[in-house]
């Protein structure tokens, strides 16, 4: 079986003030709005239905009016909350604002060359970040170096498992048919790179501007790395 490189995306193959200071906001900003006109729409109603389900769950408090589901969606924003919901939200106001042109999907000068070099030498690569697989799709799909998707043939999100757990990484291993050593995983983070290493998997720490050195094995971009 050939190679697989899987890829981090924040701080990896992307600057990870990109979601910080492009993304957020951009959803944050237009969370209320986008609800509001589209609660009946049959992607958005269920979505709707499931914040409803977790508040009653948790507070047992029924959520009535749609001004207080846009209340809980601000305070989930406002602590970073990781909930299904609010990534499906976000996922559909991006969807749109990279269709319109609002913003692309930064990624690094390094990582559209290293891609399409592993892809001559006939590897494969896949992603595998804590933001959504459709999330990752519209990241490369309008990225700053043009649509990389067809370069790319895997996207794991945490469906799979924590990024910092070694289980999520022998999850992806049996989806792509590999053993751990025939695969290598980039990222930005050494308590993920553990994980990939636990499971077999050979780790290489993407030390970008901003991120501190690591015991791992690492380079400052991807033209460093020698095949
Ligand atoms: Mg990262």
């Amino acid at each position: 079986m050939n190679k697989l490189f899987l890829f981090d995306v924040e701080g990896t193959t992307t600057d990870i003030n990109f979601v910080h200071k492009v993304l957020f906001p951009y959803s944050k900003e237009r969370m209320a709005t986008f609800v509001k006109e589209n609660a009946l729409q049959s992607e958005v109603a269920p979505i709707i239905s499931d914040i409803k389900k977790t508040v009653y769950e948790e507070e047992k408090r029924e959520l009535t009016t749609l001004d207080e589901v846009c209340a809980v969606l601000d305070s989930w924003i406002k602590n970073d909350r990781k909930h299904g919901a609010l990534k499906a939200l976000q996922g559909f106001i991006w969807d749109k604002g990279y269709k319109s042109g609002d913003f692309k999907g930064h990624v690094y000068e390094d990582v559209k060359p290293f891609f399409e070099k592993l892809k001559y030498l006939g590897f494969d690569i896949g992603i595998y970040s804590s933001g959504s697989v459709h999330a990752q799709k519209l990241i490369f799909g309008y990225s700053t170096a043009g649509d990389l998707t067809p370069l790319i043939s895997y996207y794991f999100d945490t469906k799979v498992g924590a990024k910092r757990e070694a289980a999520s990484y022998l999850n992806i291993l049996h989806e792509v048919k590999r053993d751990a050593n025939e695969v290598t995983f980039f990222s930005d983070i050494p308590q993920e790179l553990s994980a990939a290493k636990e499971a077999g998997i050979h780790p290489v720490h993407l030390v970008r501007p901003g991120t501190a050195v690591s015991d791992f094995f690492g380079i400052k971009d991807f033209s460093e790395f020698k095949i």
